[in-house]
């Protein structure tokens, strides 16, 4: 059995020990031991934070089983958690084109992923996205072919990845975009946001507003872990 392991953060909610609760009672008991092992592995490092929570990740697999997606993309891996979700959710021919600009925190994580026997899944590219998804766009084939996407990275670009996606999901495809709450600064006055807080800050709220006024997708927008928004292509 692996250990729970630390708790790096304790989301939007009221108090530390609410979070803990929560995960007592309805989130350790039903994490996979190989995420256990990568939040250990993660653990360890400086931006441990940036890692998907495990109440998050729960909710990840329940729209994952409902979706069952045979083609997604995550935009952010890290060291793996959110794609490891992703790889043990979807169906055994399922595949997952995962970006991120750094290989390095994935290959911390990849033993992991391995060992699950889930990496055939993964077609892991390193870039920036962007260009990636614009080279996905050059190709019809991929045009309304995706059913699942997670979006984890440079919160600058949400509403870029945003336009792009709604041309590579199908109608019905569900994205899901993280830290859209941005540690609960986004209702802040701007005075008492921290330094680290507020460059994002102001891309967050715009986003926000944006994925309001969008008739394209169904949204929810939901305050677990540091905000997730739920969009389903209509
Ligand atoms: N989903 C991950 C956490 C992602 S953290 C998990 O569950 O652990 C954000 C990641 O986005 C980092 O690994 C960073 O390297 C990557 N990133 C930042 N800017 C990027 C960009 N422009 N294109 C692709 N990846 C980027
Ligand atoms: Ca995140």
């Amino acid at each position: 059995m692996e250990s729970n392991g630390k708790v790096v953060h304790r989301g939007l909610l009221q108090t530390g020990d609410l979070y803990q609760y929560l995960l007592n009672t309805s989130v350790h008991p039903r994490e996979p031991d190989s995420l256990k092992k990568l939040r250990t592995i993660t653990s360890t490092l400086p931006r441990a934070i940036m890692g998907t929570s495990p109440d998050v990740g729960l909710l990840m697999a329940l729209l994952l089983k409902l979706v069952n997606p045979k083609k997604t993309i995550e935009i952010g891996v890290f060291t793996g958690y959110s794609l490891l979700v992703t790889a043990l959710n979807i169906p055994e021919d399922g595949k997952i084109i995962a970006i991120d600009l750094d290989r390095s925190t994935y290959e911390m994580g990849l033993p992991v992923i391995q060992k699950a026997g889930v990496e055939h899944k993964i077609n892991y590219v390193e870039s920036e996205a962007l260009p990636v998804l614009d080279k996905l766009l050059q190709d019809p084939v991929n045009h309304e072919a995706f059913e699942f996407a997670f979006v984890d990275a440079d919160k600058d670009n949400y509403a870029n990845y945003h336009e792009k996606l709604l041309k590579l999901l199908k109608p019905g495809a569900i994205v899901m975009y993280d830290n859209t709450l941005w540690g609960g600064s986004v209702a802040m006055d701007e005075d008492s946001v921290t330094e680290n807080r507020i460059g994002m800050r102001k891309y967050a709220i715009e986003f926000n507003e944006i994925l309001a006024a969008d008739a394209r997708v169904q949204i929810s927008h939901v305050p677990a872990g540091d905000g997730v928004t739920i969009c389903r292509r209509l």
